[in-house]
């Protein structure tokens, strides 16, 4: 039997409501269930895809194919469960299949209305594509008393109701703050918070409190009575140091066990969670540390590179150090800027981007790594850069450029305008619509013998998320290669250049794919942990 889990928020955004979601499912999951978790957005917007980073963070690409809300990263790196196109959905995805079966004649003359008609197909999406789950978490996006939310509040309200309380609960994620001028935590922005739920005819099972120190017992017992709430089901989440301290917080705060309860499940035997606390225990307590520069274009806002930092993390994890993270801005190095932020860092980072902005900074990064021996990690827009620089520089192709900046002389890096999807071919021009249109999700990549990359993955076949429409031209491989960089993975029918790396350098590896989308606490990322120890060995030669 599956059973549902709403998680809503309220009184402010940036609760951490994703990893909060995550962390409950780990927690299932270490009680012996299996759990999966979806994310309701409430933006018109049909993906989060053609969103610029600065508004909504990174794009998190799953091996299907779908641009989704980075909250599916924590919920991956938290459960290890590969998340899926079911698992995320938008206003704007609803809407527009909506009136795609309006348009094809199928409401039968039914006015289209959002009661029933949207609400439908909430819970059409939060019912599909299950198989034999014991939970589904599902997290709805923003905050309790925005507008467009309220449909999917609505649809969650009807399906509790359909499935009765022994089959759904709804867990309402609040911040209790603390007013310095009082001395004291606050409780009524959650009270009021909750009744604006009960107005919409939601009433939440359990609250989970933000605060940034111990809610005393006669706050929760307080909130328990004007909330409505069981006074066990009123949960104290504490600013924990690291983020995967989070699902031990929890649990030893009664988070599960509530939920348990609420189920009518055992709450015997107690989960293990010896795997959590090693993680955090090597993440607290680390032997050393390195600094690794990220030179890139949304530095300003850190959810832009989440998988990417939580991945260095993990590469940390993996060789017991710390990864200090030097946020570079790649204009910086233009129009006669120096590069001398680089100096004193063990390794660079160029990561996925898009658009001219800040690129020419990026490819100065690129030569300082490769002639002063600096570990270089290119991830997609940093593979595409690092090609152009030993384009440019080393083997004197002057005009080398890519088509993603305009007009070139040398179309070094181009438009991909045709490949091979499962068997399918996909086809692309300048006029495609921009949403969801480039090379997406999982693809194999055959990696080359002898190669760096190959004894990395220990592996000669891989599988690897992309999210690019431009690509390394096949045709410098010959050029590129006496100059001492190789193309060392390359697409299963030998057409697209995957991997790059120079062997003669200490470290130099740049990827068509993201890497960083895969890495998981337990399993740390390969690239990641052997681009750390590189780093390590570089700390110790400065
Ligand atoms: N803008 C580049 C492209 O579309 C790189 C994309 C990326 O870094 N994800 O190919």
């Amino acid at each position: 039997m599956t059973r549902f889990i709403f998680i809503t928020g309220g009184v402010v955004s940036s609760l951490g409501k994703g990893l909060s979601a995550a962390a409950l499912a780990a927690l299932l999951q270490a009680r012996g269930y299996k759990a999966r978790i979806r994310k309701l957005d409430p933006y018109i917007n049909v993906d989060p895809g053609t969103m610029s980073p600065y508004q909504h963070g990174e794009v998190y690409v799953t091996d299907d194919g779908a641009e989704t809300d980075l909250d599916l990263g924590h919920y991956e790196r938290f459960t290890g469960v590969s998340a899926r196109q079911s698992d995320n959905v938008t206003t704007g995805r609803i809407y527009s299949d909506v009136i795609a079966k309006e348009r094809r004649g199928e409401y039968l003359g039914a006015t289209i209305q959002v009661i029933p008609h949207i609400t439908d197909a909430i819970k059409a999406f939060v019912l599909s594509d299950i198989d034999d789950e014991d939970f589904i978490i599902c997290e709805i996006g923003g905050t309790v008393g925005d507008i467009e939310g309220l449909p999917f509040l609505e649809a969650l309200r009807q399906l509790g109701n359909e499935l009765g309380r022994e089959r759904s609960m709804y867990i309402h994620l609040t911040l209790i703050p603390y007013v310095a001028a009082a001395g004291e935590l606050k409780t009524k922005p959650t009270q009021h918070s909750v009744r604006e739920l009960r107005n919409i005819g939601i009433q939440a099972d359990l609250l989970l409190c933000r605060a940034d120190r111990d809610i005393p017992a006669s706050e929760r017992r307080k909130m328990a009575l004007f909330c409505n709430v069981r006074e066990e089901n009123v949960i104290s989440a504490i600013d924990v140091k690291s983020i995967y301290e989070v699902p031990i917080s929890y649990h030893e705060q009664g988070l599960d066990e509530a939920v348990c309860r609420h189920f009518g499940l055992d709450v015997e035997p107690e989960p293990d969670l010896s795997g959590w606390r090693e993680v955090v225990q090597r993440a607290l307590a680390p032997e050393g540390e390195v600094s690794i520069a990220i030179v890139g274009k949304y530095v300003g806002l850190q959810d832009a590179y989440k998988s990417l930092s939580e991945a260095l993390a993990h590469g940390g994890i993996a060789n017991n150090v710390k990864v200090n993270v030097k946020w570079l801005e790649a204009e910086a190095f233009e129009n006669g800027g120096t590069i001398e932020a680089l100096e004193d860092v063990d390794g660079v980072l160029v990561p996925g981007g898009f658009g001219e902005r800040g690129a020419e900074g990026k490819i100065k990064a690129v030569t300082f790594a490769r002639e002063r021996n600096v570990p270089y990690f290119g991830i997609c827009f940093g593979m595409q850069m690092a090609v152009l620089e030993s384009a440019r520089n080393l083997a004197d192709i002057k005009g080398a450029g890519s088509t993603e900046f305009g007009p070139c002389e040398e179309e070094v890096v181009g438009l991909m305008t045709e490949w091979v999807q499962d068997g399918i071919v996909e086809k692309r021009d300048e006029s495609s619509d921009k949403g969801g249109t480039m090379r997406l999700g999982a693809y194999a990549c055959v990696l080359g013998d002898n190669s760096r990359i190959k004894s990395i993955y220990g592996a000669t076949h891989i599988s690897e998320r992309h999210r690019h429409r431009y690509e390394v031209n096949m045709k410098y491989e010959a050029p590129l290669a006496k100059t001492g960089m190789i193309f060392s993975g390359k697409s299963p029918d030998g057409v697209l250049p995957e991997i790059v790396e120079i062997p003669d350098h200490p470290w130099f590896i740049g990827v068509q794919f993201h890497p960083e989308l895969k890495s998981r606490p337990f399993e740390p990322h390969p690239l990641f942990t052997d681009f750390i120890r590189a780093a390590v060995e570089q700390s110790r030669l400065v």
